[in-house]
């Protein structure tokens, strides 16, 4: 079996990583770790977790095999390489860290460790976003052009907090949702992008000097060119993904979502067609592949690697928007 020690009493936990972990035939849920002895308890109690503990040591040295960080952003970095250290396998949020140099360290220093490191992008575990993966690289709609990603959303009110208000602890839209673009379009495209051009605003629910709304132009090594808006603050904009291509066009509705819910149309000549896909739990099958490569069979769904590519573009494209001009992104792997 998979012993997991969750790093963060958090919500994605207590609303997807606990029941993904769980949905997993060998995967156990051993310890839980707050910085908050009296939170640590009262999460692990709601939770049914056996084990609650409020430092990273006594964390690491409960009998586990591997950890799941979903803390605010700045701790990831420390918190990782700890884990990485004690010999766990680590799966961690995005963005990996606050910078692509720390996210990189991390990444190597797993490699060298003979671990396994994921990165929680949940969108490639979509059907939805497969389906137009495998519809692309069949030639379904030719050459690829150009994409559209919408992905604006309203922050929900119980998740106000950090996000919006703390610099400090890699809050902003685009630490928090276009690291997510980056990798689906990676992912759906099967390309790189080289270069963003972004604008951002503060659309008065972030503070601080944050962002909580970003436009992003892309462009990827193919010579595709991407739209992203990423945002907070619009309640009825809905999401899609759109790649159009020299002999047909990929519409997906609601498909950035954390639910294997929404739609993919597919528009050639020969007139339109929906493509069916499966629905599982996005992050039931994040974990399903964890599991398997710590079994030594294949790599998580979103590599390390895949982790600092989403970062290295989410800080082009703040630096973009810092200043006025369009930013090439180099992960440096
Ligand atoms: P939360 O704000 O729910 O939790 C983050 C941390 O805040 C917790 O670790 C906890 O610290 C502290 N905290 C939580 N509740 C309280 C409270 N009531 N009072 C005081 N402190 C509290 O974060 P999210 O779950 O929204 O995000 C966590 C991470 O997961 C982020 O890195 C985010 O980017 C990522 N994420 C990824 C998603 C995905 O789909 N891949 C979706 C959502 C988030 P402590 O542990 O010390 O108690």
């Amino acid at each position: 079996s998979v012993r997991w020690g969750l790093i963060g009493a958090s919500t994605i936990a207590r609303q997807f990583m606990i029941d993904a972990i769980r949905a997993q035939a060998d995967g156990e849920v051993i310890a839980l770790m707050s910085s908050n002895p009296e939170r640590a308890e009262a999460y692990a109690r709601e939770n049914g977790i056996a084990r609650a503990v409020s430092s990273l040591d006594a964390l690491l040295n409960s009998d586990i095999d591997a950890v799941y960080i979903s803390t605010t952003n700045e701790l990831h970095l420390e918190q990782g390489l700890a884990a990485i250290k004690a010999g766990k396998h680590v799966l961690c949020e995005k963005p990996l860290a606050l910078t692509s140099a720390d996210a990189r360290e991390m990444v190597v220093a797993a490699k060298a460790a003979g671990i396994v490191f994921g990165t929680n992008h949940h969108l490639r575990n979509a059907g939805a976003h497969r389906a137009m993966r495998e519809a692309i690289a069949a030639g379904r709609i030719g050459k690829p052009i150009a994409a559209r990603v919408f992905h604006s959303v309203y922050l929900p009110e119980n998740l106000q907090g950090w996000r919006i208000t703390k610099p400090e602890a890699g809050g902003g839209v685009v630490l928090d949702i276009t690291v997510h673009d980056a990798d689906t379009l990676r992912f759906v495209l099967g390309d790189d992008p080289v270069e963003i051009s972004a604008f951002t605003q503060s659309a008065g629910m972030a503070s601080g000097g944050l962002e909580d709304g970003a436009m992003c132009i892309w462009r990827f090594k193919s010579g595709v060119i991407a739209q992203s808006h990423e945002g907070f603050t619009t309640k009825f904009a809905g999401t899609g993904f759109e790649v159009h291509g020299s002999e047909g066009s990929l519409i997906a509705t609601n498909v950035m979502t954390q639910k294997p819910v929404g739609s993919v149309l597919l528009r050639t000549a020969n007139g339109e067609e929906e493509l069916s896909f499966e629905r599982e739990d996005l992050y039931t099958r994040s974990l399903r592949h964890f599991h398997a490569a710590i079994r030594g069979e294949g790599q998580p769904a979103a590599t390390g690697e895949d982790g600092v590519w989403s970062l290295a573009s989410a800080e082009a494209a703040l630096q973009s928007s810092n200043t006025g001009k369009a930013v090439a992104i180099d992960p440096q792997l």
